[in-house]
């Protein structure tokens, strides 16, 4: 090839653009590689192939296009040093791939590393390359003359890129599926690559003497980085915008590129080049910014799937819960019966008359206790019911001034006991509604209940109002604790107790209220509280419609 000092031949032309937009297509796919998947090992090693195979071509270039003898000797050299590091790095890649992860092993810090670095430095010294042998009319060497060690550089760069080969059949041959396949795409672009290598940059300057084909080594090794970077690719779901950018960035490259080659001027030239360089760089941003939306929006995929297989298993927790309560409540009635029964019976002296005063406490504390759990149990099996939506409302027509009065009474005995007064205000009159008459009770007795249990002294009223032409309002007011006005909204729900009921009260499970405020609803009703504060007793409200004709 022939090159005038000052001219730029057309050929030496071709040659460049042919390497240039190599190097370029290297760098283009080295860098979107990396980024796609920083973490991953593989890419960190495709990534560091590419950038020493366009050190390694763009050195090859110029040392076979420059025409002083020194310089081009010494680049030379540099491209073999560089060629020990492609060679270790084209292992490197066979031994890494398709991993994620990898934590470089001991043989690599003692053994490999340390002997490719003493390989690569050889290569500089006249051991490998002794002398220019010849120079040709126009400046450019046509024979080196080898020194000792060229053996140990042929035979380092032959064993790296042998095993290299070895690892990528090895692991095709073991792989399945997808990972086969990539494997087979990355051999086919080797294969390709190493062809051309062997016949240009090998066979023909050492046996034919003929060098003219060196300068293309980059588009040699443009199919080996292409077919891999795509097998790369394949392995996660890549995204079509990167593809796209990628290519735009790669043509506008090409484009710019061009301008530079038919400078005629060193200014242009200078000012190209910079635009070249300009658009590489801001394309490389800009294809690492998509990268990381795509990440991003990968992530936050993820996040949901997780968030809502978490939902999935917490729903199914709490069906495995309701299922559970609803058992383990339904084994508890049968024999709560029987020690309520009996001990009622006991107390009204069906197996003989009790003469001790103790004893009959001792009962009573019994069949009271009972009671309770009755309560307990009964919102337990409520709640279960409501969860798995098979509470059944059987709406009948019944007075409920009549209801109210005798669940007060009921409850007298447990208030008297603890010393407090209970008593029941309403208008005169029937107050006839539609309702569930059996859930209304309850809901009255669990809110007397509670009332009892948190009023330590005073009194406990339940009053019945008729509030417009048809809704009820039942109000149950004491004189005990109260409530933080904080806490008077939570109490409703499940489980929920406020953070100083224990202290009146230790046996309660916070259900009672969730159950009364569920009932109300299902009555198209409401129920809610009102205390003044703490130790400044409580007003539970329930409000009723007083004809509710279909169920919920
Ligand atoms: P439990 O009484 O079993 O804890 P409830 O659902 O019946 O459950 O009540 C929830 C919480 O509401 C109680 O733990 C208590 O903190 C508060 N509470 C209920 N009734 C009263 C009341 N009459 N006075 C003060 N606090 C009450």
């Amino acid at each position: 090839m022939i090159q005038g000092i000052g001219t730029i031949d057309i050929f030496s032309n071709l040659d460049l653009l042919s390497v240039a937009i190599a190097v370029a297509a290297i760098g283009v796919l080295g860098f979107t590689v990396y980024y796609s998947n920083k973490k991953s090992a593989t890419a960190l090693a495709f990534f560091l192939f590419s950038i020493i195979t366009i050190a390694w071509s763009i050195a090859n270039y110029f040392q076979y296009n420059i025409s002083d003898p020194e310089f081009s000797f010494r680049l030379t050299k540099i491209v073999i040093y560089l060629a020990t590091w492609h060679a270790f790095l084209f292992f490197h890649l066979f031994y890494v791939f398709p991993k994620e992860h990898f934590a470089l092993p001991n043989i690599y810090k003692r053994v490999l590393i340390p002997f490719v670095a003493i390989a690569s430095l050889v290569t500089l010294t006249p051991l490998v390359f002794e002398s220019i042998g010849a120079i040709g009319q126009d400046g450019h060497i046509t024979k080196i003359i080898n020194g000792p060690a060229i053996a140990l550089f042929g035979t380092t760069v032959l064993s790296f890129i042998l095993t290299g080969l070895y690892l990528l059949i090895q692991k095709m041959r073991s792989a399945t599926g997808t990972e086969k396949h990539q494997l087979r795409i990355i051999l086919i672009g080797t294969l390709l690559t190493f062809i051309l290598l062997i016949i240009f940059n090998f066979i023909l300057p050492v046996f034919f003497n003929n060098s003219d084909y060196i300068p293309l080594g980059a588009v040699f090794l443009l199919p080996f980085v292409m077919f891999t970077a795509y097998a790369i690719f394949r392995q996660r779901l890549f995204d079509i915008k990167v593809l796209g950018t990628s290519f735009l960035i790669f043509v506008l490259a090409i484009a710019v590129l061009l301008e530079v080659i038919f400078s005629d001027s060193n200014s242009v030239l200078i000012f190209r080049i910079s635009t070249f360089l300009l658009v590489l760089t801001v394309g490389i941003l800009l294809i690492r910014g998509i990268l990381r939306e795509i990440e991003t929006r990968e992530k936050m995929e993820r996040l949901a799937k997780d968030l809502a297989r978490a939902n999935a298993r917490l729903r199914e927790l709490d069906q495995q819960k309701s299922e559970f309560l609803s058992i383990a409540s339904h084994q508890l009635r049968s024999p709560l019966t029987a020690i309520k029964g009996y001990s009622s019976m006991l107390l009204e002296g069906s197996f003989g008359e009790i003469t001790s005063k103790k004893i009959s406490e001792a009962i009573d504390r019994i069949f009271e206790s009972s009671q309770r759990l009755v309560v307990i149990v009964n919102d337990l099996l409520n709640v279960s019911r409501i969860e798995q939506g098979r509470m059944k409302y059987d709406f009948i027509e019944f007075d409920l001034k009549k209801t109210i009065a005798d669940t007060v009474l009921d409850m007298q005995p447990i208030a008297e006991h603890r010393g407090l007064a209970l008593s029941f205000a309403a208008p005169a009159g029937d107050m006839n509604i539609t309702a569930d008459a059996g859930k209304i009770t309850q809901i009255i007795s669990n809110l007397i209940d509670n009332a009892i249990k948190y009023t330590p002294h005073g009194s406990v009223s339940v009053i019945l109002e008729k509030k417009k032409a048809d809704t009820v309002l039942i109000a149950v007011k004491d004189t005990g604790i109260g409530i933080p006005a904080v806490e008077q909204e939570k109490l409703f729900q499940k489980f929920s107790r406020a953070k100083d009921a224990a202290k009146t009260n230790t046996s309660g499970t916070g259900l009672g209220l969730y159950v009364v405020a569920q009932i109300a609803l299902a009555h198209h009703g409401r129920a809610w509280a009102e205390s003044e504060g703490e130790g400044r007793g409580s007003v539970f409200y329930v409000e009723l419609p007083t004809h509710v004709t279909k169920e919920t």
